[in-house]
């Protein structure tokens, strides 16, 4: 069972990836973890992305390739794994095909968590944060006892500068960009299958696991 999560920033991928690699019992893998794990373990492709890393540059997308690669040929993948933040662009899905027909498998499943860009607006506009103990909030599902007042601490919770809408809106224009091209990319290797993001967590869970089977 190898899966990509597709899906806008803030329309709940992550959680669902998840949730997917608890049921199914196979690695979430996010190219930020495989980042951080090369770069701690001091390996030969950790040390090249940690290079473009220090220098505040991206790093390219062969090596990520080539990280995710290594990732995803250990052995606690041979059952499948989920896929979470990569690929995010065409080439990165060209590279990620090529690679793997080289070792003979394919990808079996890329899910869009499809979620309208005014819900995602919505959604992260409602958030608050306490900027003195962390602790975050959303004024519609998870309100604070005192409207504005962190339960924790007591201090005053506000909407961070990541979660404003025009923050949130360059994010959603860098996605339909550059990431939205891969959901008919996939839909002409007939793997692709949309669930209503929109919906409460638990029933979006419950679509994706009638896509994957009990
Ligand atoms: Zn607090």
């Amino acid at each position: 069972m190898k899966i990509i999560m597709l899906g806008a920033p803030g329309a709940g991928k992550g959680t669902q990836a998840k949730q997917i690699a608890d049921k199914y019992s196979i690695p979430h893998i996010s190219t930020g973890d495989i980042f951080r794990a090369n770069i701690k373990n001091g390996t030969e492709l950790g040390q090249k992305a940690k290079k473009y890393m220090d220098q505040g540059l991206l790093v390219p997308d062969e090596l990520t390739c080539d990280l995710v690669m290594d990732r995803i040929q250990q052995e606690d993948c041979k059952n499948g794994f989920v896929l979470d933040g990569f690929p995010r662009t065409i080439p990165q899905a060209e590279a990620l095909d090529a690679a793997l027909v080289k070792i003979g498998q394919k990808m079996d499943f890329a899910i869009d968590v499809d979620v309208p860009d005014e819900n995602i607006v919505n959604r992260m506009s409602g958030r608050r944060a306490c900027l003195n103990c962390g602790a975050t909030y959303h004024i519609v599902s998870i309100p604070t006892k005192v409207e504005g007042i962190c339960d924790r601490c007591g201090n005053s919770v506000v909407l961070r500068d990541d979660d404003k809408p025009e923050t949130v809106q360059k994010r959603l224009k860098v996605y339909h960009e550059q990431t939205q091209p891969l959901i008919d990319y996939y839909k002409k290797q007939n793997i692709l299958k949309s669930v209503d993001g929109t919906q409460p967590m638990e029933k979006v869970f419950a679509d994706i696991v009638a896509i994957l089977g009990e």
